[in-house]
């Protein structure tokens, strides 16, 4: 196992439990924290058993998509959804404690050659590794994985400040989870790619604002997303008093599937597992695992002659199955289109979008609705979206078309 991130502990704690052995190198202790802080629909998490290791959890969750300019323009959507930010520690350590009898090396992997039967795994340090089947988990930017070149991939790229204000930023107790108000933007930023902001109510007088951009290609600089912040933030007549934290955040968004025929497997950010119309993954990883690793167990212990080739091949077709094939391709779909939307159509799209049934909604965003369920949601998203939305899901006018 390589990595030693959510996914890594996540298939590993499920191995384990299937009575694999598994040793694991990560280029840091296990242990130490993760530098992200993740966020998930409470549902998600109780749909699993898992609520207790939400660190926060917020009730009064909106969404902002008029124009800024008056009553109207302000009016929030309320989501009557509860939404949650993982307690980090908590999750790492209850994943860590299922991990039991794995052993950790803090090794960076350099090079991985299958040789029949077995892979060997070569580590920077000139230590080698030997394995009846490796799993990548060292997230998207892996040097291992092979994957089509479907040319620019875009990114969601955020900058946000954990920190104290003049003013709240956000109501008391309150989630933002997008406020797309243009209203602090010149004419000139309003035909640039549109970000939003996501916000928070820590408590204590602490809040967490920042400023997303859900996916662009090249992706939005950080130097830009925080003039933005601040321009928002002032446009309000908010100040930063003090920074407690600074957040930095790209990732991939429409990272192509990786080849499923390559002889070593992968999990995670380094599998493509990213939601590519959300950013979210963390849900997924919990979800998926148990699956993976019972055939992975299965196939160790009743097939002691497959090679590592034919265990990857079939993990790959377990974690990537048809369906999950299709629906990785809507979605990639449905994000190519919005990334063609300027700002006001991309306000637009997504007041329709949060006018779907809840179920739907939240099940397009956790993609836990089964395929025909998920093509019946984005045909009635269609169908009740407003002509100028229509024109772009179906042609894609806009900013990149
Ligand atoms: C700032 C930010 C915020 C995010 N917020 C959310 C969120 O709110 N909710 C959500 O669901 N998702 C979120 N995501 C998306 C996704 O869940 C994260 O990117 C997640 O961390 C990916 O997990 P991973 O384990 O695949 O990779 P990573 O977390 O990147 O972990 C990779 C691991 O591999 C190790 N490694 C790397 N290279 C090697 C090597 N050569 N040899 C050995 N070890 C190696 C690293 O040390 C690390 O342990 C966010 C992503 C970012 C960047």
């Amino acid at each position: 196992m390589l990595g030693a991130g959510p996914a890594a502990l996540c298939i590993v704690a499920e191995l384990v439990e299937h009575g694999l052995s598994v040793t694991a190198l990560a280029s840091h202790a296990p242990d130490k924290p993760w530098p992200n802080t993740y966020g998930i629909w409470a549902e998600e998490l109780e749909s699993l058993g898992l609520a207790s290791l939400l660190g926060h959890r917020w009730v009064n969750t909106v969404s902002y998509f008029g124009n800024g300019d008056g009553q109207e323009g302000n009016s929030p959507i309320e989501h009557h959804f509860d939404y949650g930010l993982f307690d980090q520690f908590a999750l790492q350590k209850s994943l860590l404690l299922r991990c039991e009898g794995v052993i950790w090396n803090v090794e960076t992997a350099k090079d991985i050659r299958v040789l029949g039967s077995k892979s060997e795994v070569v580590c920077e340090s000139g230590e080698i590794f030997h394995a009846r089947l490796v799993i990548d988990a060292s997230g998207h930017r892996s040097r291992f994985i092979t994957r089509p070149d479907h040319g620019p991939v875009a990114q969601q790229a955020a900058y946000g400040v954990v920190g104290r204000f003049s003013s709240p930023p956000v109501e008391k107790e309150q989630f933002v989870l997008m406020d797309f108000r243009p209203d602090h933007l010149d004419s000139d930023q309003l035909k640039k790619p549109p970000t939003f902001l996501y916000a928070m109510d820590f408590g204590d007088g602490v809040f967490f604002v920042e400023e997303t951009s859900l996916a662009c290609a090249p992706p939005i600089s950080l130097k830009t997303l925080r003039n933005r912040l601040h321009d928002r933030l002032t446009h309000r007549g908010v100040e930063i008093n003090e920074i407690i934290h600074e957040e930095h955040c790209l990732f991939p968004m429409n990272l192509p599937l990786p080849h499923r025929n390559q002889p070593l497997l992968a999990f995670g950010g380094a599998a493509s597992m990213v939601h590519p119309a959300s950013g979210y993954m963390v849900g997924a990883l919990l979800r998926r695992a148990p699956t993976l690793a019972k055939q992975l167990a299965l196939d160790m212990d009743e097939r002691p002659y497959l090679d590592s080739a034919s265990l990857a091949k079939r993990g790959w077709e377990v974690l990537w199955t048809p369906e999950l094939v299709q629906r990785h391709r809507l979605y990639q779909f449905g994000l190519r289109r919005l990334m063609s939307f300027d700002e006001a159509r991309l306000r637009r799209f997504f007041e329709t979008f949060f006018r779907l049934p809840k179920q739907d909604w939240a099940g397009f965003l956790a993609n836990t609705l089964p395929l025909p369920r998920l093509l019946v949601v984005m045909l009635r998203l269609f169908y009740i979206s407003p002509w100028k939305v229509k024109i772009g899901m179906v042609f894609g006018v806009g900013l990149n078309s």
